[in-house]
């Protein structure tokens, strides 16, 4: 960092609910199986009213985006955290915005299963999964939105604005700052999330 040669001036823009900018990437997803009670791994004996009540509320407005236990995404996404606590949680499902709208789309869904639920169908958010304890950003039984899709960083044309996606880590941040010869103060670990740090770090 001290080899910068300015500091910029970094807004961390805070998307009012979950997102920090909106462009994305878009990485193939792969449609999750539907639920079966032939399915192996995840009958529908096995899901709770909560879980298919959030499933459907949210593979309704993102078909191909919402993960089940039965899905080797699924296993991806909870076993991408940084402590061994927070990956023995296991949602009962997952869905993976790929931009604000599809993280708005997400938010509304839930925030509706929540209510007709009376607040029972719970949902948490992940960053870059870099809090320890367990339940920082995954919740047991509930729905979690996996942000890390939403990486993307960008500097506005007075190179003194940098936008970053919901789901970057720093790391994202420090490597595209640095060839513009610009810096900005994060986290010391370069794995930790952006989203996460600014809410709270520690
Ligand atoms: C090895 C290590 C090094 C660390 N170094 C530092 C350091 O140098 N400085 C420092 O201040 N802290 C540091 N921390 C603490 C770290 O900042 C916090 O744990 C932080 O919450 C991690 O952010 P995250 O996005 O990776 O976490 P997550 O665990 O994904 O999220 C943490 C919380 O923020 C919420 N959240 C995350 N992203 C979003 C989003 N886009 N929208 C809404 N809510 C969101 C989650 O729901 C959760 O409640 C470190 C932690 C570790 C384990």
């Amino acid at each position: 960092m001290s080899t910068y040669l300015r500091l910029s001036r970094v807004a961390v823009l805070l998307f009012s609910s979950l997102v920090l900018d909106t462009s994305a990437e878009s990485p193939s997803m792969t449609a999750p199986p539907p639920i079966s009670a032939s399915d192996n791994s995840h009958t529908i004996a096995d899901i709770s009213s909560n879980t298919r009540a959030q499933y459907d509320a949210l593979a309704k407005v993102l078909p191909g985006k919402v993960l089940l236990p039965s899905d080797a995404t699924y296993q991806a996404s909870r076993t991408s955290y940084f402590s061994k606590q927070e990956e023995e949680i296991s949602p009962g499902c997952i869905v993976k915005p790929l931009n604000t709208e599809d993280v708005a789309a997400a938010v509304k869904a839930l925030a509706s299963v929540y209510e007709s639920s009376h607040g029972s169908a719970k949902f948490a958010v992940k960053g870059g999964g870099h809090t320890p304890w367990a339940g920082s950003a995954s919740i047991q039984g509930g729905a979690v939105v996996d942000m890390t899709s939403i990486k993307a960083v960008t500097l506005n044309s007075d190179r003194n604005v940098t936008s970053v996606g919901g789901g970057a880590r720093w790391s994202d941040v420090y490597s595209y700052l640095e060839p513009e010869k610009l810096a900005v103060s994060g986290g010391r670990a370069a794995q930790v999330g952006v989203g996460g740090l600014t809410l709270g770090g520690s």
